[in-house]
């Protein structure tokens, strides 16, 4: 299966938030929005991504002082990215080899999507699911 497949499915938006935010802000934001990362995106386009594992990171460095610094003073900047023309496969030694759960999905420079391990896990499920009925279905009615 491919990325483009997995996008069609769960939809293409992509939750975003400003370098500038405070870490208060981003944390009212991946709660509320119930996601664990978000691109960071300025006038420019995206510059980085932020994930709630960045948050605790630096809860633990700096105590809770750190709400009030921005987003931009926690977020990766080197990006590991996708396109939809890769599969799932390769996604997933993605995430595996760079330790990531998110990985944004870019199309010809163009953010179009991001594909989350909680994604990966279901589109496994699902195609484990079919596989099954498919044997099934073939053992039962020869
Ligand atoms: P995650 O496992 O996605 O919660 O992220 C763990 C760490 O990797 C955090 O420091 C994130 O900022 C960073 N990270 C998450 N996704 C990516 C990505 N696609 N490319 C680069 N770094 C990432």
């Amino acid at each position: 299966m491919k990325i483009a497949d997995v996008l069609r499915n769960k939809g293409a938006g992509v939750l975003t938030v400003s370098p500038d935010m405070t870490i208060a802000e981003l944390v009212a934001g991946l709660v509320t929005r119930n996601v664990g990362a978000m691109v960071v995106v300025d006038a420019t386009g995206p510059v980085g991504i932020v994930s709630e594992r960045d948050v605790l990171r630096s809860l633990h460095s700096h105590g809770v002082d750190v709400l009030d610094r921005r987003v931009a003073d926690i977020m990766t900047t080197q990006v590991v990215t996708c396109t939809p023309a890769d599969s799932v496969d390769v996604l997933s030694g993605l995430m595996t080899t760079n330790r990531v759960r998110h990985v944004p999905v870019v199309d010809g420079g163009a953010l179009t999507g991001i594909v989350s391990i909680g994604d990966v896990v279901k589109t496994r499920m699902e195609e484990l699911e079919a596989q099954q009925e498919h044997l099934e279905a073939y053992i039962t009615q020869g």
